[in-house]
């Protein structure tokens, strides 16, 4: 078998890949270990409708659950801070159908799909990436092709095998995501994050409310049973308890997030990594589907153009790395800073940081962003208001003390 460019993984960043592949006119091929797109689902499917723009995806009823203009924080003591938005800034959409729809915009331009097919390994020659290794129904088979995209997200299993470092494991969480019914007291145009140690060391919990009553929650957590965690938030977390603590858990998930940052290479002969194998995810908020599809149209683009101009050579391909790093790398590095300097705080710091955003107004000037992505341009625009230096001034010698 052949193909100029094959994917690995049909998930949102591989299926876009694939996508930018198959417009500019090259042959792609993708290989899913499952036997359809979008499940098992792992993911709240949280997205800004900004970044949805950008990337020229359209947002429809068919996969979008709700629209949000508010965001409400929970300190670990039960501060809370809502930031409300004049206009609607993110929505909640079905990950499965919204998978499925980027599969079928790429089958329609072109891409070819390959389920039940699990990718062991690469093929290589004299160091060179030349195809894959991949099982299906205990059958092993070859494809050889000129480009490689490895968008198989946090497992990073194909990645070791090209030679790349993978990402950082001592900035990844173990999340649980699950949808509820009989959600109570959660105004349905906000979500809501909740902050404290005992049950989202290293991260937060969510309440993100659907429109037709349900509501997926969720949390991360660095050290704990991420199944315990979630147990305590619904049944015994003081203000969340008050409104899950009817509800049925209607299913449950896990997986791990990656939010350590971009690893440090993304490229190498015949190969390019893209989505969370590559830890394209925003450190802050876990965030990984606006940023990977971001990268995946640029390594789309990429992989055509090597396959055009019969180059598949590090030496061309760092242009994507040179890309996406033009494009994200500023926000990407303020984010890690920023994960950083909150998993040094305590929950009583934590708390305290609270008190000082509300008693500087800061919900005011955060209201008025309206990119809730590129949070590095965020923090720059923000600073030319002086509620906001003092904040940021507190949180530096909070954590830095
Ligand atoms: C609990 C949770 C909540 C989240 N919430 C949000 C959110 O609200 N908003 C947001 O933007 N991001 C969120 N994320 C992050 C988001 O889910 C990921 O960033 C995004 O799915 C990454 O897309 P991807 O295509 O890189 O990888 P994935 O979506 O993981 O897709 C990888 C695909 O590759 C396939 N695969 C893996 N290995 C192989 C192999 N060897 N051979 C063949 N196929 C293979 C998998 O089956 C899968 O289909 C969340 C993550 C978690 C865990």
């Amino acid at each position: 078998m052949k193909s100029d460019v094959v994917v690995i993984g049909a998930g949102p960043c591989g299926s876009f890949s694939a996508l930018a592949v198959a417009r500019s006119g090259v042959k792609v091929s993708v290989f899913e270990e499952h036997s359809s797109v979008g499940v098992p689902c792992h993911c709240a499917g949280h997205l800004s409708l900004k970044g949805m723009q950008r990337l020229g995806l359209k947002s429809s009823p068919l996969f979008v659950e709700n629209l949000f203009k508010n965001a409400t924080f929970f300190s670990p003591s039960g501060t809370r801070f809502c930031v409300c938005s004049p206009s609607q800034l993110t929505c909640v959409v079905n990950r499965k159908i919204f998978d499925q729809r980027l599969a079928d915009i790429a089958t329609r331009s072109g891409a070819e799909y390959f389920f039940n097919s699990r990718v062991k390994s690469l093929l290589r020659e004299r160091g060179v990436v030349k195809g894959i290794v991949f099982q299906r129904q205990n059958k092993i088979e070859k494809v050889y092709s000129k480009i490689v995209i490895d968008a198989e997200g946090v497992a990073s299993t194909v990645l070791k095998n090209a030679g790349l470092k993978p990402l950082n494991r001592k900035l990844l969480v173990k999340a649980v995501s699950a949808t509820v019914d009989d959600v109570r007291d959660v105004e349905i145009d906000g979500v809501e994050v909740y902050f404290g140690k005992t049950f989202a060391d290293g991260f937060y919990a969510w309440i993100i409310p659907k429109r037709d009553g349900t509501a997926k929650i969720g949390l991360a957590t660095k050290r704990n049973n991420p199944k315990n965690c979630l147990e305590y938030f619904v049944r015994k977390h003081k203000i969340a308890s008050g409104k899950l603590g009817r509800s049925k858990i209607l299913g449950l998930s896990y997986h791990a997030i990656p939010l350590g940052g971009p690893i440090s290479k993304t490229y190498a002969d015949g190969f390019l990594a893209v989505g969370d194998v590559a830890s394209q995810v925003k450190p802050t908020t876990g965030g990984g589907v606006t940023m990977g599809l971001t990268c995946a149209r640029i390594a789309g683009k990429v992989a055509a153009q090597a396959v055009k101009g019969n180059d598949f050579s590090e030496d061309f391909l760092n242009c994507y790395e040179v890309c996406w790093r033009r494009e994200i790398g500023f926000d990407m590095r303020i984010m890690v800073f920023v994960r950083k300097l909150l998993n040094r705080l305590s929950d009583h710091e934590i708390d305290k940081l609270f008190r000082v955003a509300a008693r500087l107004r800061l919900n005011e000037a955060l209201a008025r962003v309206e990119d809730v992505d590129f949070q590095g341009n965020t923090l720059l625009h923000l600073i030319k208001n002086p509620s906001t230096v003092a904040a940021l001034a507190y949180f530096f010698f909070s954590a830095l003390a």
